[in-house]
């Protein structure tokens, strides 16, 4: 008899910290359990950039930030059955959406990186520009949940979430047997 494939999981990190995927890590000595039910393709955990074949799993780390990451997301989309967003920057925007929240100028964009490069308190920049080297990817107006821009299949709270839940959740989810998280997996007091 012929043993069942292995589910094939692709990771990426878009606006976030890598906190999320530590978290993945966290899982620590369970995840030898678990790479007997899957196989990473293209994730920073590889460090493979491309998919190599469609995956049943995506997880994705951070939200949308700039142009790069919408056409990352959206190549997620298309080539994962599933996916999942991880952590409140995926599902909220998290810490980088903190400029969303400069509403009253004409240019919030401007203001912002401005601050963050020549007129912030703590600034220390001899040169007065904002990185603007051609390379870059275009930030976006502002910073954008990824359910925003692609359909988000599951999402797994927290900031980062443990790898407790991260664990039980793709257990569960492999096993065809997720139904959602109970109230102690989503409470952070
Ligand atoms: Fe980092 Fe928290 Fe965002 Fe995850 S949710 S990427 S740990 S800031």
């Amino acid at each position: 008899m012929t043993e069942p494939r292995k589910a094939r999981v692709a990771t990426v990190s878009l606006a976030g910290c890598f906190g999320c995927h530590m978290a993945i890590l966290d899982i620590d000595e369970r995840l030898i359990e678990l790479m007997k039910l899957v196989e990473f393709d293209r994730s920073p955990l590889t460090d493979m950039k491309t998919f190599t074949r469609r995956c049943d799993i995506g997880i994705i780390e951070g939200g949308c930030c700039n142009e790069e990451n919408v056409h990352v997301l959206r190549d997620f989309r298309r080539n994962c059955d599933v996916l999942i967003a991880i952590g409140q920057c995926a599902i909220m925007g998290g810490l980088p959406a903190m400029r969303n929240a400069i509403m009253h100028s004409d240019a919030p964009l401007r203001e912002c990186l401005e601050e963050a490069y020549i007129t912030g308190r703590y600034i220390r920049n001899t040169t007065h520009n904002i990185p603007n080297d051609p390379a870059l990817p275009l930030l976006l107006d502002q910073v954008y949940p990824c359910s925003d821009v692609v359909q988000i299949d599951y999402q797994i709270p927290g900031c980062a979430p443990s790898g407790d839940v991260i664990f039980n959740m793709l257990s569960q989810l492999l096993a065809g047997r997720f139904h959602g998280f109970g109230h102690e997996n989503i409470r952070f007091d």
